[in-house]
């Protein structure tokens, strides 16, 4: 199929992230698409995710046949909020008494997948997500698209894990701006489940697992032989490359602490992120915002507008208000330039014009100040 160059690449990849399968695939969101459809979610049911996410997570939930659900974000994480899931799956859902299936009750479909996002390189508090999941029967496949190498200290199994090793399934992108980026379109999923990773192989290769014997209908997504050369050589400095993006966010928390009104991103002493963004918060964005392009700072917004209240899910029937957390977040955040090349006279040149805005933008501090990452 993809031939040694992709084989080795695969090898490589499952050994950095601690899983023992990779197949790698066309983009991250085929990599969410066939990681949901081998885990075994079919068309009609609802799988649960967040609204503070890029499309690709829902894109690929409705590729899936699947309708995308959604439950608020932690304020201080931005990831999953485990309390919200609970009562969504309490509340929301109930058991069949027939097929012992959960059921969403107003939906009047089977829930059966959970798709936490490991946003910013930040990880979602995955052992209470997978205690639920354990105890409602769900599948938990990650979106690690914004998280190659971040790490979670998982209390239950008390050791540090790699994302892409702790649900069932894990989906990676390596479009050219992420962690580790391809020169275009690229993905893979982790898991440790052989089966699935059989049914990927077939799902990305038009439903064969021999030339032109198509045991199901398949996809076109395939990851090209060119693109995983690239990756080979590159995953060998994303170690290195993870290391200063830290390094850089540490930097930016010491120069950005005497100021108050900025939200610097909260790492709890359990995440080990990787900082694919570094995101502040502030109440006035926009103007903070224009200063920084008015100094020739380039800055990114990620994302403005959550999902449930995007005009493609329209349908789904949310409206303002729905996921206070995720547009409250939505409104507030910023993302400062990170690259893991951002030297210190960088960085002191953004955090020199945001102290000179500071007065005059009126910043206030969000009602849930997160708190340094100091223990990177
Ligand atoms: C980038 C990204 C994707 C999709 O990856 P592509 O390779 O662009 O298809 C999915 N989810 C998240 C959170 C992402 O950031």
């Amino acid at each position: 199929m993809g031939g040694p160059v992709v084989e080795e690449f695969e090898r490589e990849f499952a050994a950095f992230c601690g899983a023992s399968h990779c197949v790698g695939v066309a983009s991250g969101t085929d990599a969410v698409r066939f990681a949901l459809t081998a885990a075994g979610v079919k068309p009609g049911d609802v799988v649960v995710t967040v609204p503070h996410t890029f499309i690709a997570t829902t894109e690929a939930i409705s590729q899936a046949g699947a309708r995308p659900d959604f439950v608020d974000i932690d304020e201080r994480t931005y990831c999953m909020d485990v309390t919200k899931l609970q009562q969504y799956l309490e509340r929301e859902c109930s058991i069949d008494p027939r097929s012992q299936r959960l059921i969403h009750r107003k939906l009047k479909a089977p829930v059966t997948a959970v798709v936490p996002v490991h946003i910013y390189g930040q990880v979602a508090d995955m052992d209470g997500i997978l205690d639920l999941a354990r105890k409602y029967n769900l599948l938990v496949i990650e979106d690690a698209c914004q998280a190659h190498g971040a790490e979670y200290f998982s209390k239950k199994e008390n050791a540090w894990k790699k994302v892409g090793s702790m649900g069932r399934a894990a989906a990676f992108s390596f479009y050219p701006g992420k962690n580790l980026g391809a020169c275009g379109e690229a993905g893979a999923v982790t898991t440790n489940d052989e089966s699935m990773a059989r049914s990927m192989r077939m799902l990305r290769d038009h439903g064969q697992a021999r030339k032109y014997y198509h045991d199901i209908e398949g996809y076109n997504g395939r990851l090209d032989a060119m693109q995983a050369g690239f990756l080979t050589v590159k995953l060998r400095h994303l170690a290195d490359w993870n290391r200063q993006r830290q390094q850089a966010a540490r930097f930016y928390d010491e120069m950005l602490s005497p100021l108050d009104g900025v939200g610097r991103p909260y790492c709890p002493e359990w995440v080990r992120a990787v900082y694919h963004l570094y995101v502040v918060r502030v109440q006035d964005r926009d103007g903070l915002q224009k200063r920084l392009t008015d100094s020739g700072i380039g800055t990114g917004i990620h994302y403005p507008v959550p999902l449930h209240l995007q005009e493609a899910y329209r349908h789904l029937g949310y409206a303002a208000g729905s996921f206070p957390v995720s547009e409250k977040v939505a409104a507030e955040i910023l993302s400062l330039p990170m690259y893991p090349q951002l030297g210190e006279d960088q960085i002191r040149r953004v955090t020199q014009v945001m102290s000179e805005s500071h007065s005059s933008l009126h910043v206030a501090i969000p009602s849930a100040q997160p708190q340094p990452a100091a223990q990177v």
